[in-house]
């Protein structure tokens, strides 16, 4: 825990104020200015997800990191954007509630709505005026 923390704390500030769930490649590009190398945001990246800190998000074009852990997340298939998607705590409790009795030590949920975003389906539901 204490190797490594203005590195650490760096990335955590990053993921805080770019709300695009950026990929490791993004983050690397958003660190670039601040002197920390690609293996770096790697290695702290990974040890940030061990450790809770921050959220994978597994996409079908890979994987987004968030900082924020209290929503899902919505994906659109075609222009690849993730939406934040904030789901009431009945729902959630609902869910785990149907778990088997054996699964319920459940750590993280992995949710991600794979759909059309209002704005690709503007544009293919209606063509080309
Ligand atoms: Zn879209
Ligand atoms: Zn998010």
């Amino acid at each position: 825990m204490e190797r490594n923390t203005v590195q650490r704390q760096e990335i955590i500030e990053v993921l805080k104020t770019n709300y695009i769930h950026p990929t490791i490649k993004e983050l690397c590009e958003l660190v670039s200015n601040k002197n920390i190398g690609q293996a770096t945001v790697y290695r702290t990246v990974k040890s940030l997800v061990n450790d809770d800190v921050i959220r994978r998000i597994e996409c079908p074009d890979g994987i987004h990191y968030d900082y924020r852990k209290d929503h899902y997340h919505f994906y659109c298939l075609k222009c690849n954007k993730i939406t934040d998607v904030f789901l009431d705590k009945n729902i959630i409790d609902n869910m785990l509630s149907a778990l088997a009795s054996n699964l319920k030590d459940v750590r993280h949920i992995n949710l991600v709505f794979e759909g059309i975003c209002d704005s690709c389906k503007g544009k293919s539901s209606y063509g080309i005026k």
